[in-house]
């Protein structure tokens, strides 16, 4: 069936695939358009845009940054945006920096515990300037010392557990203010990971649209037919975009796939234009 699939990670941020490979899953998978959506970096969409003309599949630019929400995350997508823009890309360089004062501190942390890794080998693992701690995931699972990155985020990287450093993020705001600068839409990643219940969601996606926000990703692959509903009711009450995507990053999260997520998501084509014509507005 034709779908869409807007949350797409690559080996150029934490996915385990290059671009050209996701392309092939989503041929393969009916995706007619999709967005590759790389945290804090934009350097694989060249080869995207290649792939896609090569499949016939459209190639929607974006990219996924995280913002502060108290103790928690917001992850902001950015779609339709000048990929190439140099005040984007500069402050994208700037969130990438955040991250190479934080992960060393991690693999510290790991290395009290018992975990001999340097970040030297986390960075040649990662082979791109965007590294995140599922790369520290998979070096912990190269060596032996977890099965998975799922037991490596439980016991050691996730918020909470003993190795978690937090990162300097920005604010939500700002994060959509970069966006709109670069002429793109923002959009609210998994809604749900922000622990809201109804009530809470509507408040704080009311505050995000006063600050800019044009969309929130209604169609995810852990979302429920009822949590679907239930996001789809405050986007429609709110006069929000519906996106949606799988947040495939290859073998970090082995039980998501592209365009299907975990077998139950479609995400429709209908929703492409819409998005489209916000960007170009
Ligand atoms: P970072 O951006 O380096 O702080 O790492 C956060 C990223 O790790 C998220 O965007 C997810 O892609 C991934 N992640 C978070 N929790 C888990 C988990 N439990 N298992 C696998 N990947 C995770
Ligand atoms: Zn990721
Ligand atoms: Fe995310
Ligand atoms: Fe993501």
């Amino acid at each position: 069936m034709a779908r869409l699939d807007l949350h797409l990670h690559t080996t150029h941020s934490d996915g385990s695939l290059p671009p050209a490979e996701v392309l092939a899953l989503a041929h393969k998978a009916g995706v007619t358009a999709l967005a590759i959506t790389d945290h804090d970096i934009t350097t694989g969409i060249p080869e995207a845009l290649e792939a896609g003309a090569g499949f016939g599949i459209e190639i929607i630019p974006g990219v996924e940054i995280s913002s502060r929400f108290g103790e928690n995350e917001l992850h902001i997508l950015g779609y339709f945006l000048d990929w190439q823009d140099p005040a984007l890309n500069a402050r994208l360089a700037g969130l990438r920096d955040s991250r190479h004062r934080r992960n060393p501190q991690i693999v510290e942390r790991l290395r009290a515990l018992g975990c001999d890794l340097t970040y030297d080998e986390v960075r040649e693992l990662a082979g791109t300037e965007s590294v995140g701690r599922p790369h520290i995931a998979r070096v912990l699972m190269e060596k032996g010392y977890v099965k998975s990155a799922k037991e490596a985020f439980d016991r050691f990287l996730a918020q909470g557990k003993p190795a978690y450093v937090p990162r300097d993020l920005p604010e939500p705001a700002e994060a959509m203010a970069w966006i709109r600068a670069a002429k793109g839409v923002p959009v609210l990643a998994h809604p749900l990971w922000a622990k809201q219940n109804d009530a809470g969601l509507f408040t704080l996606c009311g505050r995000l649209k006063a600050e800019g926000l044009g969309g929130m990703e209604v169609h995810y692959s852990t979302h429920n037919p009822k949590q679907t509903a239930e996001l789809l009711d405050i986007a429609t009450r709110l006069d929000l975009l519906v996106t949606g995507g799988s947040d495939f990053h290859g073998m970090t999260k082995p039980d998501i796939e592209v365009g299907v997520g975990k077998g139950g998501l479609t995400v429709p084509v209908k929703l492409l234009d819409p998005l489209r014509k916000a960007a170009s507005a």
